[in-house]
């Protein structure tokens, strides 16, 4: 398996287009068309290639929650094409907890916080419950960036 520097300078020269720049956490920014990403994480080599899976596949912004989980699956299909390519093998178990943090994330949002049932995104920071019919707020999707959720609390207000 390459070093993610070496790794890091064959995505440049393979891919022109795609700026790569030290972070400290690993995304793909589409305005920017730039992968950020953070070498001491152990599994940068993975990271870098499900980035670059983004970039590949012109992910950009999302409308729904959902849209972003099936894009986050679709970098990772992506990214074990480009694994076999430049000999990086890729684990289901790092793909699996990668899309984990994702699917929770999500989850703590839809969860309705009256009688936690799973909502239905109504709006791009708004969900309603489809058995009581509370609605919610949650914080702003991120929508220029497409980014790796680590345990950020999620801010439930009902209005
Ligand atoms: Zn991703
Ligand atoms: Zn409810």
């Amino acid at each position: 398996m390459p070093s993610i520097t070496s790794l890091v300078n064959t995505v440049l020269k393979v891919y022109p287009s795609v700026t790569v720049t030290e972070g400290d956490d690993f995304f793909w920014s589409a305005r920017e068309q730039t992968i950020y990403y953070d070498e001491t994480d152990p599994n940068a080599a993975h990271l870098l290639l499900h980035e670059l899976g983004h970039a590949l596949l012109s992910h950009r912004q999302y409308d729904r929650d959902v849209q972003l989980i099936a894009m986050e699956s679709e970098a990772w299909e992506e990214a074990k094409r480009l694994g076999v390519r430049f000999n990086v093998a890729m684990p289901t178990d790092v793909i699996e907890d990668h899309l984990d943090t994702y699917r929770d994330w999500l989850h703590q949002r839809s969860t309705c916080p009256a009688c936690q049932a799973i909502g239905q995104q109504v709006a791009a920071a708004q969900y309603e419950c489809i058995v009581c019919h509370t609605r919610w707020r949650v914080n702003e999707a991120r929508s220029c960036q497409l980014r790796r959720y680590k345990t950020k609390p999620i801010k439930k207000a009902p209005i």
